[in-house]
């Protein structure tokens, strides 16, 4: 088993708790809805809920909703199947920050009251070009000393909607030569005349992240606010609404460090571009690294939660984790896990001329080889059967322990069998191989010789039809979007879906959708949520037997 990794937020919070300056810790995940959630969030989630369920708090999930331009319901819906499916649950109801529109915007009054806000009429374009760069300070805009009720009356003509968008902008009055650019006058509200999925068609005015996050997280009585490092910058802002408002507490930021993967995008943006340009099958294709691409490929809630687990929480940046730690996960809870069955991938037919027509013996083998709890499964054997195409070569080397001509091979479960005879069509393609049973070989070894080689099959008579997708990475490199300048499609890995009609062993009829299997000899596959069906089966491969993880 691993040992834990260092999670230096969950020992910080636990001193607090220890040293009584905390006694109910409360966090919270804050999921913007503009897209699906991918595993970097599932890394948050782990983080955020997983301290409320060990320490005794409570977490809450807020949609973090000040854009209503890139939003949409379908995103809220389906982030909150995704925290539920992962098994995690919010405290109280779904919180949005569009719930505090109301206060925020009081709050910016009593700035302006306060003379620490002012309504500025530069553009965009002029604004960017005061605020100065790291190496030289911003100058004020002329704008800046407007008085209180100035400022008030055209805040109010903001929201009302009497100004275009980009005409105006409220600002905080902080320090325009601070050495942290985001304390020079940091935009507070913006002109937007769009549609809100919460707020309809109320407000024309909408704030900034920073204006939002820290005072939700003070209405929420949240105490520890976690986010990633690139807020690092943001954090003498953040304290300072909370030091310049009368907020009812003062929750505190602490920052971590991203989870990167190698050979996956977790970027919101970049995954959409996939989605609208169609090279996925929308937002949970199972090559998409999001929660529910992850769930249609076969992971478990338990090896993502694992996962997250492993990879720890530090501050330091940089780091690539190694996507073979991802698959370890799941590829462990599914050894553990899932039942076992045969399945042939790429078919070819043998006919044993030695067994005769409806000849029919049944085996009874285990569902799982350590799991006594799972079902037995009953194995039909019967004059034709199915191999593996690759599980025969004609020109064999000798270190082939596979079928060839005139060799011997086990069938898993079943006998020894020789290849006698190789037919072809007329195109010299093989389409079938004639083959003699060994009766006297049934659960012992055969007489004078050694079979080394054993290989998984199914009976033709009862074989189950199925469609199976083999996965791969969608990109071919570790760093897809490493150069900024560079297109990364052109880092799309061609063969990342490959579609086989495979034929199964009767104890697969009828699975249900999202049921798991290892396919013996060949994989983890999952029954696909959206197009299998008891009839038609169709199965997702959610990883390979071979794990390259190492320890
Ligand atoms: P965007 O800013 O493009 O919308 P985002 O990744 O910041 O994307 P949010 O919805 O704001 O998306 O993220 C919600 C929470 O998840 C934030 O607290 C954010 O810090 C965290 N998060 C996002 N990506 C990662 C990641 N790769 N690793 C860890 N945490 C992440
Ligand atoms: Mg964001
Ligand atoms: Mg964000």
């Amino acid at each position: 088993e691993t040992t834990p990794a260092p999670n230096f937020i969950r020992n910080q919070l636990r001193e607090e708790i220890e040293g009584g300056q905390v006694t109910n810790i409360v966090t919270r995940f804050p999921p913007e809805p503009n897209g699906f959630l991918h595993i970097g969030h599932a890394k948050s989630i782990c983080l955020n809920f997983g301290l409320a369920e060990q320490l005794g708090g409570q977490c809450h999930l807020r949609f973090d909703d000040t854009n209503p331009a890139k939003e949409e319901q379908a995103y809220i819906d389906a982030i909150k199947a995704d925290v539920q499916w992962l098994g995690f649950k919010w405290a109280g109801e779904v919180r949005y920050a569009s719930d505090y529109f109301e206060q925020l915007y009081a709050w910016a009054q009593h700035l302006i009251r306060e003379g620490k806000a002012y309504v500025d009429d530069l553009s965009p374009d002029e604004i960017r070009e005061y605020r100065g760069t790291l190496t030289a300070p911003g100058k004020p805009s002329p704008y800046r000393e407007r008085s209180v009720d100035e400022n008030l009356a055209l805040l109010e003509k903001m929201r009302l909607g009497e100004f275009g968008e980009g005409e105006k902008v409220l600002r905080a009055k902080i320090d325009m030569a601070s050495p942290n650019i985001n304390l020079r006058d940091p935009i507070l509200y913006r002109i937007r005349h769009a549609h809100h999925h919460q707020t309809g068609d109320q407000w024309k005015i909408y704030p900034s992240y920073d204006f939002t996050h820290g005072q939700s997280d003070a209405i929420e009585g949240v105490t520890h606010s976690i986010c990633t490092l690139e807020f690092e910058d943001h954090r003498p802002l953040y304290e300072w609404f909370l030091n310049n408002l009368p907020v009812p507490c003062k929750p505190r930021q602490i920052e971590f460090a991203r989870l990167n993967l190698n050979y996956t995008l977790t970027s919101k943006r970049k995954l959409k571009l996939l989605v609208d340009e169609g090279i996925v099958d929308g937002w949970d294709d199972p090559r998409m690294p999001t929660i529910s691409g992850m769930r249609r490929r076969g992971y478990t809630p338990a090896s993502i939660r694992k996962f997250c687990e492993m990879i720890g929480v530090t501050r330091a940046d940089g780091g690539l984790v190694d996507i073979a730690m991802l698959t370890h996960a799941i590829r462990s809870d599914l050894e553990d896990n899932a039942p076992r069955a045969m399945c042939v991938l790429d078919p070819l037919k043998v006919v044993l001329t030695n067994v005769d027509e409806g000849f029919e013996e049944v085996y009874e083998v285990p569902g799982h080889p350590a799991r006594e709890d799972m079902p037995l499964r009953k194995v039909p054997f019967t004059r034709e059967l199915y191999i593996e195409r690759d599980d025969f070569m004609e020109d064999a080397p000798k270190k082939f322990f596979r079928l060839a001509p005139g060799k011997e091979v086990r069938l898993r479960n079943s006998y020894v069998i020789r290849c006698d005879e190789v037919i072809k069509d007329a195109a010299g393609e093989i389409i079938e191989l004639r083959c003699s049973v060994d009766f006297d070989t049934l659960g012992k070894n055969p007489e004078g010789r050694k079979v080394k080689g054993v290989i998984h099959w199914v009976s033709a008579a009862h074989g189950v039809p199925m469609e199976v997708r083999l996965y791969d990475n969608l990109f071919m490199v570790e760093q897809p979007d490493r150069d900024k300048d560079a297109d990364f499609l052109e880092h799309l890995n061609p063969a990342s879906l490959s579609v086989c009609q495979a034929i199964g062993e009767p104890s697969l009829a009828g699975a249900e959708s999202e049921a798991r299997y290892q396919f013996e000899r060949v994989g983890y596959f999952c029954a696909d949520r959206h197009a299998s069906t008891p009839e038609k089966l169709v199965f997702n491969r959610t990883v390979g037997l071979k794990d390259s993880w190492a320890k």
